[in-house]
């Protein structure tokens, strides 16, 4: 049975930050801000393939107030999250996403963020879809003082045996 789960999440944009996205560095004047390497498009594929495993968020296996993911590379959590996937019996088919960010420009990156991807999630490439586009200078995204990132995930799963309230 295959299950869909969607992700969102976004991060400010400071200066003296290092900028990471999908997993990869990219140069910038700009860092995006948080507790882990607040790599906004990781966080919101790690809750699509949660939320598609019906399982509590990115927040609740990796608290922000828990010193251990303090300027954690995000790749950590979403190898969680392929775990995850192992333990509940299922495959992900496939996964997508999409960026919403104002510069710097993300398509010279987009491969090796799939690479990346790819390696923790145990997936082809093929299977991962990112894309990028600008807010049109609208809102605080326009504005250049956040990123955001959505995601969907879609995973076959084992037919539950039973029904569990
Ligand atoms: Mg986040």
């Amino acid at each position: 049975m295959v299950h869909v789960g969607i992700g969102y999440d976004v991060h400010p944009l400071v200066p003296g930050r290092r900028l990471v996205l999908g997993g990869v560095e990219i140069p910038h004047t700009l860092g995006l801000d948080g507790h882990s390497d607040a790599d906004a498009l990781l966080h919101a594929l790690t809750d699509a393939v949660l939320g598609a495993l019906g399982e509590g968020d990115i927040g609740h296996f990796f608290p922000n107030t828990d010193p251990r993911w303090k300027g954690a590379p995000s790749k950590v959590f979403l190898e969680e999250a392929a775990r995850q996937v192992k333990f509940h019996g299922g495959r992900i088919v496939n996964v997508d996403m999409t960026l919403v960010c104002e510069a710097p420009k993300i398509k010279p990156h987009i491969e090796a963020m799939k690479f990346c991807i790819a390696e923790a999630l145990g997936v082809n490439p093929k299977r991962i879809g990112i894309k990028a586009t600008t807010n049109e200078r609208l809102g605080f995204i326009g504005r250049e003082e956040g990123i955001a990132a959505m995601a969907v995930a879609s995973v076959d799963l084992p037919e539950p045996k039973e029904f569990v309230a």
